[in-house]
């Protein structure tokens, strides 16, 4: 589609100044064509020209030969009159410059004898070339050269037709110059504005597009060209950024959610306190739980904050070379009494000692989330298994694998998102933010954690971090 445009943001768009190069390139090179093309034809009529005064000089020498120098004398008149006047004329003269015959010269009368050329060709003892101006406009070729041991030809022929073919020649180089440049501005203009043609379509959509109507997408042709590339970019990145907007929508709403209750929680007991309260043993109560709660946001919070600020790039890790298997370790004794208390078979088997690249608290916090939801979701009875293995060279493997109840395949990716808690796990606590934190706190080292899980028969949360071939220090 045309835009209309103001003059200075015209000059400013890519079409303009597009069409100023095409325009530009174009009438460049046609006009070195031109220009290479005259020379060469200046040259050609040039060394025509001066063949034909060569001709002239051996016809004089065979004659001075043949008939001395009154032949040669006789010859320059008849030969100038025969040829006309004004196209031609001879001079006959001894090397120092001196006339003893010529033809008729009124009208080559600015002509003179050059000293200087004359000395030249007593150097070379050859012929001498010149070109000088008659009669103001008119151009001549001008040959010296010698015909017998001391004489001398000095003839010259008006350039006349040649004059005529080039000046014809600037004219028809003009003309087709200022159609050449017309012609390339106007076909220039009408390509580019075609190439644009998608650059414009997917401008419009960009403006169409507002915080609400993300819906809009930009028609891809199926012409696999770069507009249709750019374009189905475009539409990639729209998809992007709707489905982020929506999920930070949906997150907003979570976190409404998920601290409107312990807030109405604190609300009410401090109502409750207020109406009911009579000792100071019941508002000690009630400071005690307001402690808890507001612990308990102050944790979510502060849990969302290096989620977002991890996934931001800001996390200020502190990196260093950690003893995997010796962080697993104090973890899961950490776990013990934990699993003691719910009845829970837990091991954990590290054979050998993995060395990490990581932030040992973040690590720690990472790993602790997935043994603690295996051990929140497993039942009495039932069994939690920790795992570490080196696996193709590069990555160290933790898994934690427990007989739990499973996660439904429509969830397994979703609950790493933020808040996202299964309903069956409702009745657990917990905050829908320790697989998020523990999978961004894994990618945040390069690593990512996975999930293989069948309903009903447990699953496998595998924390994967790159290793580092350490020595021990
Ligand atoms: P939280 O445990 O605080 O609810 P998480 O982000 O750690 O939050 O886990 C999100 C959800 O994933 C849990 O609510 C639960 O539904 C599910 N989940 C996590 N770990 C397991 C597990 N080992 N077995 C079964 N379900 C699990």
């Amino acid at each position: 589609m045309y835009y209309g445009y103001r003059m200075p943001d015209l000059f400013r768009t890519i079409s303009f100044r597009l069409t100023l190069w095409y325009t530009g390139i174009f009438s460049i090179s046609a006009c070195v064509a031109f220009v290479l093309f005259y020379y060469l034809a200046v040259s050609t009529l040039q060394g025509q020209t001066d063949q034909e005064l060569l001709e002239k000089a051996s016809q004089f020498s065979a004659v001075v030969q043949q008939d001395g120098l009154r032949g040669a004398s006789n010859l320059a008149v008849i030969e100038a009159q025969a040829a006309g006047e004004k196209l031609i004329f001879f001079r006959l003269l001894y090397p120092n410059g001196e006339v003893f015959a010529s033809s008729h010269m009124s009208y080559w009368k600015d002509i003179k004898v050059n000293q200087h050329l004359l000395d030249q060709l007593v150097k070379k003892k050859s012929h001498v070339f010149d070109t000088r101006t008659v009669d103001r406009t008119q151009k001549a070729r001008i040959l010296y050269a010698f015909v017998a041991r001391n004489v001398i030809l000095q003839t010259g022929i008006a350039m006349d037709a040649q004059s005529r073919f080039l000046n014809a020649f600037k004219l028809v180089f003009g003309v087709a110059m200022a159609f050449i440049i017309g012609f390339s501005a106007l076909s220039g203009w009408f390509l580019v504005r075609k190439a644009l043609l998608g650059v414009d379509t997917i401008t419009r959509t960009a403006k169409q597009i507002t915080g609400s109507n993300l819906q809009k997408r930009v028609p891809e042709t199926g012409s696999k060209d770069e507009l249709d590339h750019l374009a189905n970019t475009f539409n990639q990145m729209l998809d992007r950024i709707q489905t982020l907007v929506s999920s930070v929508r949906e997150m907003g709403d979570n976190i409404a959610h998920d601290l409107k209750s312990p807030v109405t929680r604190i609300r009410g007991m401090a109502e409750m306190a207020m109406i009911q309260g009579s000792t100071m043993d019941d508002f000690h109560a009630v400071a005690a739980d307001t402690i808890e709660e507001c612990d308990r946001l102050l944790g979510m919070i502060n849990t969302m904050l290096v989620i977002s600020r991890t996934e931001a790039g800001e996390s200020g890790f502190h990196f260093q070379q950690v003893d995997a298997t010796r962080m697993i370790q104090q973890a899961c004794d950490l776990f013990i009494p934990v699993a003691e208390d719910r009845q829970i078979r837990f091991t954990c088997s590290v054979a050998h000692t993995f060395y990490v690249n990581a932030d040992i608290k973040m690590l720690q916090r990472a790993f602790s989330n997935l043994v603690d939801n295996a051990l929140k979701y497993t039942d009495k009875g039932g069994q939690v298994m920790v795992q570490a293995r080196q696996k193709s060279g590069e990555n160290l493997e933790i898994q934690v694998i427990d007989s739990g109840p499973g996660i439904d395949p429509r969830f397994q990716e979703r609950i790493f998102e933020r808040f996202f808690r299964a309903e069956s796990s409702r009745n657990s606590p917990g905050t829908g933010l320790g697989l998020p934190l523990a999978r961004t706190i894994a990618q945040a080292h390069g690593g990512d954690v996975r999930l293989k899980s069948t309903p009903g028969r447990g699953s496998v949360f595998t924390l994967t971090l790159p290793y580092c071939n350490f020595q021990v220090i």
